[in-house]
Protein backbone atom coordinates (compact mmCIF):
# COMPACT_ATOMS: atom_id res chain seq x y z
CA UNK A 1 0.00 0.00 0.00
CA UNK A 2 1.21 3.39 -0.67
CA UNK A 3 2.24 6.32 1.71
CA UNK A 4 0.31 9.31 1.63
CA UNK A 5 2.95 11.95 3.16
CA UNK A 6 2.26 14.61 5.89
CA UNK A 7 4.00 17.38 4.83
CA UNK A 8 6.45 17.84 7.87
CA UNK A 9 8.70 20.48 9.21
CA UNK A 10 12.47 19.28 8.93
CA UNK A 11 13.45 21.56 12.23
CA UNK A 12 10.65 19.92 14.98
CA UNK A 13 8.32 17.62 12.71
CA UNK A 14 5.30 19.64 13.29
CA UNK A 15 3.09 20.15 9.99
CA UNK A 16 3.82 22.41 7.10
CA UNK A 17 1.43 24.77 5.44
CA UNK A 18 1.22 27.20 2.54
CA UNK A 19 0.72 30.42 4.40
CA UNK A 20 -0.99 32.64 1.73
CA UNK A 21 -0.96 35.95 3.22
CA UNK A 22 2.67 35.82 4.28
CA UNK A 23 3.54 33.67 1.10
CA UNK A 24 5.30 31.12 2.59
CA UNK A 25 5.51 27.43 4.00
CA UNK A 26 5.41 27.82 7.57
CA UNK A 27 5.48 25.19 10.22
CA UNK A 28 2.54 25.91 12.66
CA UNK A 29 4.41 24.54 15.56
CA UNK A 30 7.67 26.18 15.87
CA UNK A 31 6.64 29.52 13.41
CA UNK A 32 9.64 28.52 11.29
CA UNK A 33 9.22 29.63 7.23
CA UNK A 34 10.61 28.41 4.25
CA UNK A 35 10.88 29.42 1.21
CA UNK A 36 9.58 27.26 -1.43
CA UNK A 37 13.16 27.13 -3.30
CA UNK A 38 14.69 25.30 -0.44
CA UNK A 39 12.11 22.10 -1.36
CA UNK A 40 12.12 21.98 -5.20
CA UNK A 41 13.24 19.38 -7.78
CA UNK A 42 14.72 19.89 -11.03
CA UNK A 43 11.90 20.29 -14.30
CA UNK A 44 10.94 17.29 -16.88
CA UNK A 45 11.24 18.11 -20.70
CA UNK A 46 7.95 17.05 -21.70
CA UNK A 47 8.28 17.48 -25.16
CA UNK A 48 10.91 14.84 -25.42
CA UNK A 49 8.78 12.50 -22.82
CA UNK A 50 5.61 13.30 -25.22
CA UNK A 51 7.19 11.88 -28.02
CA UNK A 52 9.28 9.05 -26.58
CA UNK A 53 6.54 7.28 -24.70
CA UNK A 54 2.87 7.00 -25.03
CA UNK A 55 1.77 7.53 -21.67
CA UNK A 56 -1.36 5.37 -20.96
CA UNK A 57 -2.97 6.73 -18.30
CA UNK A 58 -5.13 3.63 -16.27
CA UNK A 59 -9.08 5.16 -15.73
CA UNK A 60 -9.72 6.46 -12.34
CA UNK A 61 -10.44 4.39 -9.42
CA UNK A 62 -10.65 4.29 -5.37
CA UNK A 63 -6.78 3.39 -3.87
CA UNK A 64 -5.97 3.01 -0.42
CA UNK A 65 -3.09 4.60 1.58
CA UNK A 66 -1.28 4.75 5.02
CA UNK A 67 -1.70 7.75 6.68
CA UNK A 68 1.74 8.71 7.35
CA UNK A 69 1.13 10.18 10.70
CA UNK A 70 -1.11 7.53 12.29
CA UNK A 71 -1.36 5.00 10.24
CA UNK A 72 -4.97 4.67 9.35
CA UNK A 73 -5.67 3.23 6.12
CA UNK A 74 -7.58 5.85 3.96
CA UNK A 75 -9.11 5.85 0.31
CA UNK A 76 -8.54 8.61 -2.32
CA UNK A 77 -9.31 8.57 -6.00
CA UNK A 78 -6.24 7.95 -8.15
CA UNK A 79 -5.91 10.99 -10.11
CA UNK A 80 -6.01 12.57 -6.21
CA UNK A 81 -2.81 14.27 -4.84
CA UNK A 82 -4.17 15.21 -1.78
CA UNK A 83 -6.40 13.68 1.01
CA UNK A 84 -7.67 14.40 4.59
CA UNK A 85 -6.75 11.70 6.99
CA UNK A 86 -10.12 11.02 8.27
CA UNK A 87 -8.83 9.76 11.50
CA UNK A 88 -6.22 11.99 12.78
CA UNK A 89 -7.50 14.96 10.60
CA UNK A 90 -3.90 15.55 9.02
CA UNK A 91 -4.01 17.12 5.30
CA UNK A 92 -1.90 14.27 3.53
CA UNK A 93 -0.10 14.52 -0.12
CA UNK A 94 -0.62 11.54 -1.85
CA UNK A 95 2.94 11.45 -3.85
CA UNK A 96 3.28 8.28 -4.99
CA UNK A 97 0.56 9.47 -7.70
CA UNK A 98 2.82 12.51 -8.27
CA UNK A 99 5.91 10.06 -8.87
CA UNK A 100 8.61 12.22 -9.83
CA UNK A 101 7.88 12.00 -13.69
CA UNK A 102 4.29 13.50 -13.14
CA UNK A 103 5.34 16.93 -10.69
CA UNK A 104 4.44 19.74 -11.76
CA UNK A 105 6.88 21.81 -12.60
CA UNK A 106 5.33 25.26 -11.42
CA UNK A 107 2.57 26.21 -9.45
CA UNK A 108 0.57 29.86 -9.24
CA UNK A 109 0.66 30.16 -5.56
CA UNK A 110 -3.26 31.08 -3.44
CA UNK A 111 -2.50 34.73 -3.06
CA UNK A 112 -6.28 35.08 -2.47
CA UNK A 113 -7.39 33.83 0.71
CA UNK A 114 -11.00 31.98 1.38
CA UNK A 115 -12.17 34.97 3.61
CA UNK A 116 -11.86 37.46 0.78
CA UNK A 117 -13.14 34.51 -1.88
CA UNK A 118 -16.13 34.60 0.60
CA UNK A 119 -16.69 38.10 0.56
CA UNK A 120 -16.39 38.89 -3.47
CA UNK A 121 -19.10 36.55 -3.59
CA UNK A 122 -20.92 38.00 -0.63
CA UNK A 123 -20.63 41.46 -2.74
CA UNK A 124 -21.67 40.10 -5.38
CA UNK A 125 -24.87 38.10 -4.26
CA UNK A 126 -25.69 41.10 -2.11
CA UNK A 127 -26.05 43.20 -5.41
CA UNK A 128 -28.52 40.89 -7.07
CA UNK A 129 -30.47 40.13 -3.58
CA UNK A 130 -34.11 40.02 -5.38
CA UNK A 131 -32.60 37.80 -7.93
CA UNK A 132 -30.93 35.15 -5.96
CA UNK A 133 -32.77 32.43 -3.39
CA UNK A 134 -32.09 34.03 0.19
CA UNK A 135 -31.24 30.42 1.49
CA UNK A 136 -28.28 30.12 -0.95
CA UNK A 137 -26.25 33.03 0.37
CA UNK A 138 -25.93 30.79 3.75
CA UNK A 139 -24.37 28.22 1.69
CA UNK A 140 -21.50 30.81 0.60
CA UNK A 141 -19.05 30.46 3.82
CA UNK A 142 -19.23 26.38 3.50
CA UNK A 143 -19.82 25.93 -0.22
CA UNK A 144 -16.12 27.59 -0.44
CA UNK A 145 -13.02 24.74 -1.51
CA UNK A 146 -9.64 25.22 -2.44
CA UNK A 147 -8.52 23.99 -5.85
CA UNK A 148 -5.42 23.26 -7.34
CA UNK A 149 -5.89 22.50 -11.14
CA UNK A 150 -3.56 21.44 -13.45
CA UNK A 151 -2.94 22.86 -16.74
CA UNK A 152 -0.59 22.61 -19.65
CA UNK A 153 0.78 25.50 -20.97
CA UNK A 154 2.14 25.35 -24.19
CA UNK A 155 4.59 27.79 -26.05
CA UNK A 156 5.53 27.51 -29.54
CA UNK A 157 6.33 29.94 -32.74
CA UNK A 158 4.04 28.47 -36.18
CA UNK A 159 5.53 29.79 -38.59
CA UNK A 160 5.57 29.40 -42.37
CA UNK A 161 4.16 30.00 -45.64
CA UNK A 162 2.03 28.78 -48.49
CA UNK A 163 0.74 29.58 -52.18
CA UNK A 164 -2.53 29.63 -53.83
CA UNK A 165 -3.86 29.91 -57.39
CA UNK A 166 -6.11 32.68 -56.73
CA UNK A 167 -9.25 32.87 -59.18
CA UNK A 168 -10.42 36.09 -59.82
CA UNK A 169 -14.06 34.93 -61.52
CA UNK A 170 -15.35 31.19 -61.47
CA UNK A 171 -12.68 29.43 -63.64
CA UNK A 172 -10.36 32.34 -64.27
CA UNK A 173 -7.02 32.08 -63.05
CA UNK A 174 -5.44 35.04 -62.28
CA UNK A 175 -2.74 35.17 -60.31
CA UNK A 176 -0.37 33.11 -58.06
CA UNK A 177 -0.77 34.57 -54.20
CA UNK A 178 2.14 33.99 -51.59
CA UNK A 179 1.17 34.54 -47.81
CA UNK A 180 3.62 34.06 -45.04
CA UNK A 181 3.95 34.67 -41.45
CA UNK A 182 4.24 33.47 -37.87
CA UNK A 183 1.71 33.35 -34.74
CA UNK A 184 3.66 33.12 -31.05
CA UNK A 185 1.89 30.99 -28.22
CA UNK A 186 3.23 32.29 -24.95
CA UNK A 187 1.85 30.15 -21.99
CA UNK A 188 -1.36 29.00 -23.89
CA UNK A 189 -3.84 27.23 -21.43
CA UNK A 190 -4.63 23.81 -22.14
CA UNK A 191 -6.56 21.45 -19.72
CA UNK A 192 -4.73 18.46 -18.07
CA UNK A 193 -7.54 16.90 -16.21
CA UNK A 194 -10.54 15.58 -18.36
CA UNK A 195 -13.11 15.78 -14.77
CA UNK A 196 -12.51 19.54 -14.98
CA UNK A 197 -14.72 21.76 -16.37
CA UNK A 198 -14.51 22.99 -19.91
CA UNK A 199 -15.92 26.59 -18.85
CA UNK A 200 -13.47 26.66 -15.43
CA UNK A 201 -10.16 26.08 -17.98
CA UNK A 202 -11.83 28.75 -20.47
CA UNK A 203 -10.71 30.97 -17.71
CA UNK A 204 -7.46 29.93 -16.74
CA UNK A 205 -5.72 32.42 -19.53
CA UNK A 206 -5.96 35.27 -17.25
CA UNK A 207 -3.25 34.19 -14.87
CA UNK A 208 -0.01 35.43 -14.71
CA UNK A 209 2.02 32.59 -14.76
CA UNK A 210 5.63 34.52 -14.32
CA UNK A 211 4.74 34.90 -10.66
CA UNK A 212 4.59 30.90 -10.47
CA UNK A 213 7.04 29.03 -8.23
CA UNK A 214 8.94 25.46 -8.21
CA UNK A 215 6.06 23.17 -7.16
CA UNK A 216 6.68 21.84 -3.71
CA UNK A 217 4.06 18.85 -2.22
CA UNK A 218 3.98 21.78 1.10
CA UNK A 219 2.22 24.19 -0.83
CA UNK A 220 -0.89 21.50 -2.46
CA UNK A 221 -1.29 20.02 0.94
CA UNK A 222 -4.53 21.41 2.50
CA UNK A 223 -5.92 22.24 -0.70
CA UNK A 224 -7.66 20.05 -2.95
CA UNK A 225 -6.11 18.89 -5.86
CA UNK A 226 -5.44 16.57 -8.74
CA UNK A 227 -2.74 15.10 -11.60
CA UNK A 228 -2.82 15.52 -14.78
CA UNK A 229 -5.04 12.81 -16.79
CA UNK A 230 -4.29 13.87 -20.09
CA UNK A 231 -0.92 13.03 -21.42
CA UNK A 232 1.79 14.94 -22.55
CA UNK A 233 1.84 12.80 -25.61
CA UNK A 234 -2.04 13.52 -26.21
CA UNK A 235 -1.97 17.45 -25.10
CA UNK A 236 1.20 18.08 -27.64
CA UNK A 237 -1.11 16.13 -30.50
CA UNK A 238 -4.16 18.06 -30.23
CA UNK A 239 -2.32 21.64 -29.45
CA UNK A 240 -0.20 21.12 -32.56
CA UNK A 241 -2.49 19.96 -34.84
CA UNK A 242 -4.77 23.20 -33.77
CA UNK A 243 -2.44 26.16 -33.79
CA UNK A 244 -1.45 24.96 -37.42
CA UNK A 245 -5.02 24.71 -38.28
CA UNK A 246 -5.35 28.06 -37.35
CA UNK A 247 -2.52 29.64 -38.65
CA UNK A 248 -2.94 27.90 -42.06
CA UNK A 249 -6.87 29.24 -41.92
CA UNK A 250 -5.32 33.00 -41.62
CA UNK A 251 -3.21 32.86 -44.45
CA UNK A 252 -5.86 31.62 -46.51
CA UNK A 253 -8.81 34.36 -45.30
CA UNK A 254 -6.34 36.83 -46.08
CA UNK A 255 -6.63 35.90 -50.24
CA UNK A 256 -10.56 37.87 -49.55
CA UNK A 257 -9.96 39.85 -52.78
CA UNK A 258 -9.89 36.47 -55.27
CA UNK A 259 -13.06 34.71 -56.28
CA UNK A 260 -11.57 31.52 -54.95
CA UNK A 261 -8.38 30.26 -54.28
CA UNK A 262 -6.86 26.79 -54.47
CA UNK A 263 -3.51 25.66 -52.60
CA UNK A 264 -0.13 25.12 -55.10
CA UNK A 265 2.00 24.51 -52.07
CA UNK A 266 2.73 24.83 -48.43
CA UNK A 267 5.55 24.57 -45.70
CA UNK A 268 4.14 25.40 -42.04
CA UNK A 269 5.79 24.17 -39.09
CA UNK A 270 6.31 24.69 -35.10
CA UNK A 271 9.22 25.70 -33.59
CA UNK A 272 10.57 26.43 -29.86
CA UNK A 273 7.84 23.98 -28.55
CA UNK A 274 8.24 24.29 -24.97
CA UNK A 275 4.90 22.21 -22.71
CA UNK A 276 5.12 23.08 -18.50
CA UNK A 277 2.93 21.14 -16.05
CA UNK A 278 1.35 23.83 -14.27
CA UNK A 279 -0.77 24.16 -10.73
CA UNK A 280 -3.39 27.14 -10.88
CA UNK A 281 -5.31 28.16 -8.22
CA UNK A 282 -9.00 28.47 -8.02
CA UNK A 283 -11.70 29.15 -4.97
CA UNK A 284 -14.57 26.79 -6.37
CA UNK A 285 -18.53 27.72 -4.54
CA UNK A 286 -21.26 25.35 -5.18
CA UNK A 287 -24.67 26.60 -4.59
CA UNK A 288 -27.84 24.83 -4.86
CA UNK A 289 -30.99 24.86 -3.54
CA UNK A 290 -34.22 22.85 -5.09
CA UNK A 291 -34.67 25.04 -8.40
CA UNK A 292 -31.72 27.06 -8.44
CA UNK A 293 -27.84 25.57 -9.30
CA UNK A 294 -24.61 27.91 -9.70
CA UNK A 295 -20.78 26.97 -9.87
CA UNK A 296 -19.07 30.15 -9.14
CA UNK A 297 -15.10 30.26 -8.94
CA UNK A 298 -12.61 32.99 -7.52
CA UNK A 299 -9.28 33.22 -9.79
CA UNK A 300 -7.11 32.36 -6.39
CA UNK A 301 -4.58 34.91 -7.78
CA UNK A 302 -6.29 37.82 -8.43
CA UNK A 303 -9.79 37.59 -7.26
CA UNK A 304 -11.27 37.94 -10.56
CA UNK A 305 -14.82 36.35 -10.24
CA UNK A 306 -16.11 33.32 -13.04
CA UNK A 307 -19.21 32.48 -13.65
CA UNK A 308 -22.72 31.88 -15.59
CA UNK A 309 -24.73 34.89 -16.32
CA UNK A 310 -27.57 35.08 -13.49
CA UNK A 311 -31.35 35.12 -15.31
CA UNK A 312 -34.28 36.78 -13.60
CA UNK A 313 -35.10 34.99 -10.97
CA UNK A 314 -38.32 35.52 -8.75
CA UNK A 315 -37.42 35.65 -4.83
CA UNK A 316 -40.31 34.66 -2.63
CA UNK A 317 -40.53 38.72 -1.56
CA UNK A 318 -40.98 39.10 -5.21
CA UNK A 319 -43.94 36.49 -5.51
CA UNK A 320 -45.69 38.30 -2.50
CA UNK A 321 -45.52 41.70 -4.72
CA UNK A 322 -46.30 39.90 -7.82
CA UNK A 323 -49.26 39.07 -6.24
CA UNK A 324 -50.48 41.56 -4.07
CA UNK A 325 -50.45 44.59 -7.23
CA UNK A 326 -52.60 41.46 -8.43
CA UNK A 327 -55.15 41.02 -5.43
CA UNK A 328 -55.62 44.64 -4.19
CA UNK A 329 -57.24 45.93 -8.27
CA UNK A 330 -59.39 42.33 -7.95
CA UNK A 331 -61.04 42.65 -4.49
CA UNK A 332 -61.49 46.49 -5.26
CA UNK A 333 -63.19 45.37 -8.84
CA UNK A 334 -65.18 42.89 -6.79
CA UNK A 335 -66.50 45.67 -4.23
CA UNK A 336 -67.35 48.18 -7.32
CA UNK A 337 -69.22 45.45 -8.89
CA UNK A 338 -71.22 44.70 -5.61
CA UNK A 339 -71.58 47.93 -5.35
CA UNK A 340 -71.91 50.17 -8.47
CA UNK A 341 -70.83 53.27 -6.89
CA UNK A 342 -68.63 55.94 -8.60
CA UNK A 343 -66.45 56.28 -5.42
CA UNK A 344 -64.92 52.33 -5.36
CA UNK A 345 -65.25 52.58 -9.63
CA UNK A 346 -62.43 55.80 -9.20
CA UNK A 347 -60.35 53.47 -6.43
CA UNK A 348 -60.46 50.18 -8.58
CA UNK A 349 -59.21 51.67 -11.89
CA UNK A 350 -56.22 53.73 -9.69
CA UNK A 351 -55.19 50.67 -8.00
CA UNK A 352 -55.41 48.72 -11.85
CA UNK A 353 -53.14 51.63 -13.75
CA UNK A 354 -50.74 51.93 -10.04
CA UNK A 355 -50.32 48.00 -10.35
CA UNK A 356 -49.45 47.98 -14.00
CA UNK A 357 -46.68 50.98 -13.10
CA UNK A 358 -45.26 49.47 -9.96
CA UNK A 359 -44.90 45.88 -11.93
CA UNK A 360 -42.75 47.64 -14.87
CA UNK A 361 -40.87 49.97 -12.69
CA UNK A 362 -39.97 46.78 -9.82
CA UNK A 363 -38.99 44.74 -13.39
CA UNK A 364 -36.78 47.07 -14.59
CA UNK A 365 -35.60 47.82 -11.80
CA UNK A 366 -34.73 44.31 -11.10
CA UNK A 367 -33.07 44.05 -14.68
CA UNK A 368 -30.93 46.92 -14.28
CA UNK A 369 -29.73 45.62 -11.63
CA UNK A 370 -28.82 41.79 -12.65
CA UNK A 371 -27.02 43.36 -15.94
CA UNK A 372 -25.15 45.88 -13.63
CA UNK A 373 -24.26 42.47 -11.52
CA UNK A 374 -23.41 40.69 -14.42
CA UNK A 375 -20.55 43.14 -15.56
CA UNK A 376 -18.83 42.34 -12.47
CA UNK A 377 -18.56 38.74 -13.51
CA UNK A 378 -16.17 36.94 -16.10
CA UNK A 379 -18.07 35.00 -17.76
CA UNK A 380 -16.93 32.24 -19.61
CA UNK A 381 -18.66 30.44 -21.83
CA UNK A 382 -17.86 27.25 -23.63
CA UNK A 383 -15.80 27.92 -25.92
CA UNK A 384 -15.23 25.90 -29.72
CA UNK A 385 -11.81 24.60 -30.74
CA UNK A 386 -11.79 27.52 -33.37
CA UNK A 387 -12.42 30.31 -31.36
CA UNK A 388 -9.89 28.75 -28.31
CA UNK A 389 -7.12 28.43 -30.69
CA UNK A 390 -7.58 31.56 -32.36
CA UNK A 391 -4.92 34.04 -32.96
CA UNK A 392 -4.03 36.76 -35.47
CA UNK A 393 -1.35 36.16 -38.11
CA UNK A 394 1.94 38.59 -38.02
CA UNK A 395 2.09 38.58 -41.77
CA UNK A 396 5.59 38.90 -43.06
CA UNK A 397 4.90 38.05 -46.63
CA UNK A 398 2.16 39.33 -48.85
CA UNK A 399 3.07 38.97 -52.28
CA UNK A 400 1.30 38.27 -55.68
CA UNK A 401 2.74 37.04 -58.64
CA UNK A 402 -0.12 38.41 -61.57
CA UNK A 403 0.36 35.21 -64.32
CA UNK A 404 0.37 36.49 -67.90
CA UNK A 405 -1.80 35.79 -70.68
CA UNK A 406 -0.56 32.63 -72.30
CA UNK A 407 -0.68 30.69 -68.63
CA UNK A 408 -4.42 31.47 -68.37
ZN1 LIG B 1 8.75 23.34 13.03
ZN1 LIG C 1 -3.88 9.98 10.05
Amino acid sequence: MKEAKVCNCPSCGGLLKFNIKVQKVRCNYCQKTFLTDDLSDDDINWIDKAENENEIIKPERLKEYVCSSCGAVIEAFSADTTAKCLYCGCDLVLSSNFTKDAQPDEIVPFTITREKAVSILNDYLESVHYSVPKELKNGVQEGFSGFYVPVWLYNCRVSGQMEFYGFKAYKTLDAIVKRGGHIDYVDFPVKANDKIEEWLINSVANYDYSKAVEYADELISGFYSSRYTISASDTLNEVRKNVIFNFERGLENDTYEFYTIKLKQKDVKVYNEKLKYVLVPMWICRLRDRNWTHIFAVNGQNGELIGDELKLYATKRIKIFNAAILIVPLILGIIYNSTNSILWEKAFIAAVILSILLFIIVLAVRNNRLKKANQKVIQIKDLSLREKYYKDVVFDKREKEALSEEVK
